[in-house]
This record gives structure tokens, C-alpha cells and sequence, in this order.
């Protein structure tokens, strides 16, 4: 059953997290979550916390991160926006049937203990898609 959908965070590629922070932090007063690495993604991600849309930045920790590839063809900028879902292996098949391409077949370790997953943009609109499903002792991070 689809009950919704929240955006949980749009994701930002920067270089430098640190750097970053200059402007989010320090020019616009977010509050900023512990810097955590994510091994399954090559990225280091910190969470601002902008309300019940979060915004994450990610940096690349590798040169052939999916985030450093993106900065080397885009720039910094946009990356991707994430939705929740409540149960993303049902999601995951009901977009499979549809046809939509996923960027895993299955589902990835994400920051947090989340379990996540992307729709690829050629079948989303030009819109990297990330889907979210939290553990389930944990609905909301703070
Ligand atoms: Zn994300």
C-alpha cells in the first residue's frame, strides 16, 4: 500500500563538507548532524537539519564515488532527492514491474541504518530518485 510520500532530504554534492559548512552553518545558522562515512556509496554525508526535509551534503571519499563522478561532469550542486518509503522492498518490486530502472537491484546500506535504494533518472524524469526505509525501532533521526 503507498500511504503518501514525505521527501526525507535532498541531497547535495559538494567537495568539501567543511567548506560547505561555511555557508550552511556558519551564513545560514542550520544545525549540522555528526559527519558519517557511508562505505556502500564512497561518500562522507552530514545532515542539516532543515525540518522534516532534511539536506544532506556528500562528499566524495573516493576519486570513483558516484559523487565524485557527478562533481566531474556537473559541478557541485543537486544531486538527488530522497523520498521515505515504508516499505521499500515492496516499492522496489512494484517499480520493477512498471519497469522503472533501479540503480541496485537490491537495497543498499544508507547513513543512519537506513536501507536505500535509486531510481534511475532516465525513467524518473531527469531526477535521480533516492528511496529511504528506516529501521524500524526508528522512524524519525533527529
Ligand atoms: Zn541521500
Amino acid at each position: 500500500m503507498i500511504a503518501g510520500l514525505q521527501i526525507d532530504h535532498v541531497g547535495i554534492a559538494v567537495k568539501s563538507i567543511e567548506k560547505s559548512l561555511q555557508l550552511w552553518r556558519d551564513g545560514l545558522g542550520a544545525s549540522v548532524s555528526e559527519k558519517e562515512e557511508v562505505p556502500s556509496q564512497k561518500v562522507l554525508v552530514a545532515f542539516l537539519n532543515t525540518g522534516e526535509g532534511k539536506t544532506e551534503l556528500l562528499e566524495p571519499t573516493s576519486d570513483d564515488s558516484p559523487i565524485a563522478r557527478f562533481i566531474e561532469k556537473k559541478g557541485e550542486g543537486i544531486h538527488h532527492i530522497a523520498y521515505k518509503t515504508e516499505d521499500l522492498s515492496s516499492t522496489l518490486t512494484r517499480l520493477k514491474e512498471q519497469g522503472a530502472q533501479l540503480i541496485y537491484d537490491e537495497a543498499q546500506p544508507g547513513s543512519h541504518g537506513t536501507m536505500i535504494n535509486f531510481i534511475h533518472p532516465a525513467t524518473s524524469g531527469g531526477v535521480l530518485i533516492e528511496l529511504v526505509q528506516y529501521p524500524a525501532a526508528r522512524e524519525e533521526l533527529s
